[in-house]
């Protein structure tokens, strides 16, 4: 047995209500209780922050894809050298990190779960693999099934039990996390070298819109009781005037949220709400979508936002990537996936100097302060798309301090600087907010019920920043609150000190949460068959891999954490 307990510290526990509290947090065996008797060792929090391990709801972390930007940018990686220590393995870094790499930066800044935001199922495997081989971090991924041949099939032919049933099973056989969507039915099309432009054009070969794509999906979502909703990237992302888009297919699942619970999660939004017709007349499209998302609770968001460095672009959404390799003239790399998905890799720099760019980095903060119900917005990067997640303690200090926006708004390109709403918004989030828009909303969006507090029961994760709210103010000493945030002075996870003094003492290895989805009804049993004999002879006419070989055991996994749900078919 061991035990540990964090004395005197100011705890942030939001969603077990607790702001900055004066209190001691116990700890036994991995996970937070009431009290402990002798524990074996005692850490001082007194004049510093306690908070829930760090969580991030959508960073690429793993995979085909940022596997083949590592290949596509040595330059990436010999700028940023990491030597071994006693503890930890060399690696590199900057954009697209070495697996070691990754979990130790993110645990150096308090972070203890990462979920890798897409995979094609067929690669499923290898992601993975490099999951697991990632340090210091629980992790999940979200299969692409937006442009899933079968599933496309379902819901052209109004099958949605036969469609959830089938997804149930992807889910299983990829170890999924949830249902990821990029450019619904776009990605389908970039097959053919076409695209999609709004929701309701029809997908070639299919005759569906990626409106039915994305409400059969959420019905599907809501039958399977999944923890999470749909994750959606939207179409047009990266499209001057896409706000619409954006707005619509937040619209288009409206009547299928029960209670207050959200139904859809749009993911980087920052990228999905660009006003104006074209990239010279580029504005704002932050307003229209918080006024939005003020007034409705079936949403939530993450930001996806823009930090001014070189970094490396990636997504399933190929079609993107092409008019994005066209705008930069830069080297890149595009791939399809069987009948699964598509993707792209593109290097970029954000500049201060471009307008484009500066409005990027405008428009994430407006609706992240815009938006007055901090669990419904989360703070991402969309890392590596709109900057490496090491960025994230900067990010943290704009959030807190208005000064620290106003230093850089200074800095910025004049036309997006006049354009630009931050200087009317002088909302600063407080430490408590922080911990929402970080940890606790992102592991409440997630479903994932031990993580991003500190009740009894949860987890063992935790983040210890050596700020001390009762001295200082960080909207005034927001420099130094970024340090604090940079190195953590204590990291937590499973119970055990992996990082003092933002200095990693302790390599561990996480976990890998997946869905088990468990059918009611028999009906749903036999269903499964007989999808499963479908799905069969397809592999047979349409992929390189047999339908044996496809799904991934449990035993591949180095610890599995199966999260078990029931559905309600
Ligand atoms: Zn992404």
């Amino acid at each position: 047995m061991s035990e540990l307990i964090i004395n005197n510290g100011f705890v942030y526990d939001p969603l077990n209500r607790i702001n900055g509290e004066k209190m001691d947090i116990c700890i036994r065996d991995g996970k937070i209780v009431k009290t402990v008797k002798d524990p074996a060792m005692v850490v001082d929090a007194s004049g510093m922050v306690v908070m829930p391990g760090g969580v991030d709801i959508h960073s690429h972390i793993a995979g085909g894809e940022v596997d083949t930007g590592r290949l596509l940018r040595p330059e990436d990686h010999v700028k940023d050298v990491e030597v071994k220590t006693a503890v930890t393995r060399s690696g590199v870094g900057f954009s697209i990190p070495s697996t070691f790499t990754t979990g130790y930066r993110y645990s150096k800044m308090g972070y203890t779960t990462v979920m890798n935001p897409s995979t094609p199922p067929l690669q499923a495997r290898h992601t993975h693999e490099e999951l697991i081989d990632t340090p210091m971090i629980d992790k999940g991924t979200y299969p692409l099934l937006g442009d899933w041949w079968i599933s496309l099939e379902h819901i052209r032919d109004g099958l949605l039990e036969e469609n959830a049933a089938h997804i149930a099973w992807m889910l299983k056989a990829a170890r999924g996390y949830a249902i990821k969507i990029v450019n619904p039915g776009g990605l389908e099309a970039w097959g053919f070298g076409r695209n999609v432009h709004s929701l309701d054009d029809v997908v070639p070969n299919f005759g569906i819109t990626p409106r039915e794509i994305v409400r059969g999906l959420c019905k599907v979502n809501t039958m399977l009781n999944l923890p999470h909703t749909i994750h959606v990237h939207t179409n047009n992302l990266g499209q001057p005037g896409n706000y619409v888009t954006a707005l619509e297919t937040m619209k288009c699942v409206e009547d299928l949220a029960r209670e207050d619970k959200p139904v859809i999660h749009i993911t980087h939004i920052q990228f999905c709400a660009f006003k104006g017709e074209d990239w010279g007349r580029i504005k704002s499209g932050a307003e229209d979508i918080a006024n939005y998302v003020n007034n409705h609770s079936h949403v939530t968001l993450d930001v996806g936002q823009v930090v001014f460095t070189d970094t490396t672009t990636m997504t399933a959404d190929g079609p993107f990537q092409f008019g994005l390799y066209h705008i930069t003239g830069n080297k890149w790399i595009n791939h399809d996936v069987e009948t699964e998905t598509s993707g792209g890799i593109v290097p970029f720099t954000y500049k201060r100097s471009s307008s484009v760019h500066a409005t990027q980095w405008s428009i994430a903060l407006e609706i992240m302060l815009l938006i007055k119900d901090p669990w419904k917005v989360l703070m991402t990067t969309d890392h590596p798309n709109a900057g490496p997640f090491f960025y994230y303690p900067k990010i943290m200090s704009w959030y807190i301090s208005k000064k620290a926006r106003e230093n850089m708004l200074k800095k910025v390109n004049k036309r997006a600087r006049k354009k630009s709403l931050l200087p009317s918004i002088d909302r600063e989030l407080s430490l408590y907010e922080l911990a929402i828009v970080t940890r606790a909303g992102q592991a409440k969006a997630l479903g994932l019920k031990d993580k991003g507090h500190l009740g009894v029961g949860a987890d063992a994760d935790i983040a210890i920043y050596n700020i001390n709210p009762e001295r200082t103010d960080p909207a005034k000493k927001f420099v130094s609150a970024r340090k604090a945030f940079d190195r953590a002075a204590y990291t937590i996870k499973g119970g055990e000190i992996v990082v003092k003094d933002g200095e990693i003492v302790k390599q561990v290895f996480g976990k890998t949460h997946w869905v088990e989805v468990e059918c009611a009804r028999d009906h749903c049993r036999i269903t499964r068959a007989q999808a499963n004999a479908n799905i069969k002879k397809k592999f047979k006419d349409y992929w390189t891999v047999e339908y044996e070989n496809y799904p991934i055991r449990e035993g591949f996994l180095h610890s599995s954490a199966p999260l078990a749900v029931k559905a309600d078919i």
